[in-house]
C-alpha cells in the first residue's frame, strides 16, 4: 500500500493547499517544488508564483472503482483543468452531481480534504476544484 511520508507531504503544502510553485523568470516554467535551477532553460532565476485559481474544465472522468485508498469516495469526479494561465491541472471535481458536468464549464480552486492515511492516520488536505456558482 502507498504511504505517503509527512515530511515530504509538509513539503509539497504550497502546491496541494494554493497551487503554489515556483516560476522561472526567464522561460516562464513553473515547478511544483522549490528549484534552484529552471529545468526547462536552466536558468536560475526563479520567483515564488501561484497558478491561476480559476480555470475551465476540459475533459473529465467519473470514477466508480477505484484502488483501496479511495474506496470510500467513489463515484468521484476527476477533471483536467486549463488554468486562466494557460497551466494545465489534474484534480478531483466537487460540490456537484457528475451529470451536471459539462466540458468547458467554468471551475474555481477549493481546499478540501483528501483522504485519511490509514498507517499514521495523518489528515491530507488539498486542492480540488468546483464549480463556479455565477
Ligand atoms: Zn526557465
Amino acid at each position: 500500500m502507498f504511504v505517503i511520508r509527512i515530511p515530504r507531504y509538509w513539503r509539497s503544502k504550497g502546491f496541494r493547499y494554493r497551487l503554489e510553485g515556483y516560476r522561472c523568470e526567464k522561460c516562464g516554467h513553473f515547478h511544483h517544488s522549490p528549484r534552484l535551477v529552471c529545468r526547462k532553460c536552466g536558468s536560475r532565476s526563479i520567483r515564488r508564483d501561484r497558478l491561476s485559481q480559476t480555470g475551465r474544465l476540459i475533459s473529465y472522468t467519473v470514477v466508480k472503482s477505484s484502488t483501496p485508498l479511495f474506496e470510500q469516495y467513489v463515484p468521484y469526479v476527476v477533471g483536467v483543468v486549463k488554468m486562466v494561465d494557460g497551466s494545465l491541472v489534474v484534480g478531483q471535481v466537487t460540490d456537484c452531481d457528475p451529470e451536471e458536468l459539462r466540458e468547458d464549464m467554468q471551475v474555481e480552486v477549493t481546499l478540501r480534504k483528501i483522504r485519511v492515511d490509514g498507517e499514521n492516520k495523518l489528515i491530507q488536505y488539498g486542492y480540488k476544484f468546483r464549480p463556479v456558482i455565477e
